[in-house]
């Protein structure tokens, strides 16, 4: 069957097959790519790397052993080391497993998580303080959702990223995402496939507690608001995600750093020195790990050699070992009635703290 494109242009039937299925294969990636990847986050990555290079002349990026080193322009911005490393590999292929499998529970998650929360939300403010006040919508009051918005999530990211660490049923999950090696921007993504659902059922949690509230003061007229909150999340989100999981230290000033956590405090967060372990567990902002203790401001150039430590990285570096590690760690629990050492988290109650300052 022939058929005609937009410009009246008749094509064959494979030429039409052929297209057909470019097109698809390009809406998929389209709509894949995390955001953090999005072609104008990258510039801005570049750009300020770029003005990170000038200002420290060639200082300022780390190789993949953490180090701070000097170097030439192009492997300041895209080193060799970093990405060819396996490590930087594995990470595409734990996304694409995480992409696969996303659709099996994102839809049921967001569809009752957010609903759930935001009802409950308003009935309880309506229970607390009557009708609602039906607030004008004016910018000052958008600022404001985008801001309660931000702090929700970031303190339920909080929450969430600390039990993580402290819990080491839930370590054993978690620990797929540090133990990347190298960081490159796609490292953001790298998960274990079961950590998907927690993380999107504290997001719809997170946005919905700040939806319920912020529509019953406006008497459901929210839908307005949410435009600034989209390009404002998608501007501080992106560029958060990929700059932090980049290997250019961007440091903010020390008075910003309380309040923002900035890129280079996540590279303390992947660190395995025993110093570095459990900081910077905020999304976003510094403010709940000031809170709660577990703010790190790292030194200029501080060292922060990236991944679980040498005793266990070894188990812990193809693609395979990284899916099946959880269930190992499981097992490994199940069989010693408790916290193996292996899954263990430093802090927890269950466990003696390895010895060699290594993390596992
Ligand atoms: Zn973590
Ligand atoms: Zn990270």
């Amino acid at each position: 069957m022939a058929t005609t494109d937009e410009s009246g242009e008749i094509l064959g039937p494979f030429t039409d097959m052929v297209q057909r299925a470019t097109t698809v294969v390009w809406d998929t990636v389209a709509a894949n790519t995390p955001g953090d990847l999005h072609p104008r986050t990258i510039l801005l990555t570049l750009f300020i790397a770029t003005l990170i290079f000038l200002v420290r002349r060639g200082h300022g990026a780390r190789s993949a052993d953490g180090q701070e080193r000097k170097t030439g322009y192009l492997n300041f911005l895209l080193p060799k080391d970093i990405y060819t490393h396996i490590s930087a590999r594995v990470d595409i292929w734990l996304w694409v497993l995480e992409r696969i499998l996303r659709p099996l529970w994102a839809v049921s998650l967001f569809a009752t998580v957010a609903p759930f929360t935001e009802q409950s939300v308003i009935g309880s403010l309506q229970w607390l303080f009557g009708e609602t006040p039906a607030l004008q919508i004016n910018y000052a009051w958008m600022l404001l959702y985008s801001l309660v918005s931000l702090l929700c999530y970031d303190f339920v990211f909080y929450t969430i990223h600390y039990t993580m660490h402290k819990t080491p049923a839930l370590w054993a999950i978690h620990k797929v995402h540090h133990s990347a090696e190298v960081l490159t921007p796609l490292t953001r993504s790298r998960e274990h496939f079961l950590a998907g659902p927690i993380w999107a059922a504290g997001a719809a949690f997170s946005y919905s507690v700040a939806g319920g509230m912020f529509a019953y003061l406006f008497d459901g007229g929210i839908t307005q608001a949410t435009i600034l909150n989209i390009s404002f999340f998608a501007l501080l989100f992106g560029f958060n995600g990929s700059f932090r999981h980049y290997h250019v230290q961007f440091h903010y000033p020390r008075w910003l750093s309380k309040w923002l956590q900035s890129p280079a405090m996540h590279h303390t967060h992947h660190s395995y020195l025993q110093k570095h372990w459990d900081t910077n567990l905020a999304a976003v902002t510094s403010i709940w790990d000031r809170m709660f203790g577990t703010m790190y401001i790292p030194e200029k150039d501080e060292y922060t050699p990236w991944g679980i430590g040498p005793k266990t990285q070894a188990e812990y570096r193809t693609f395979w070992q990284n899916t099946s590690g959880p269930f190992r760690d499981w097992y490994k629990m199940l069989r010693s009635g408790s916290s193996p050492q292996a899954g263990a988290v430093p802090g927890s109650p269950d466990l003696v703290p390895p010895t060699d300052g290594f993390r596992n």
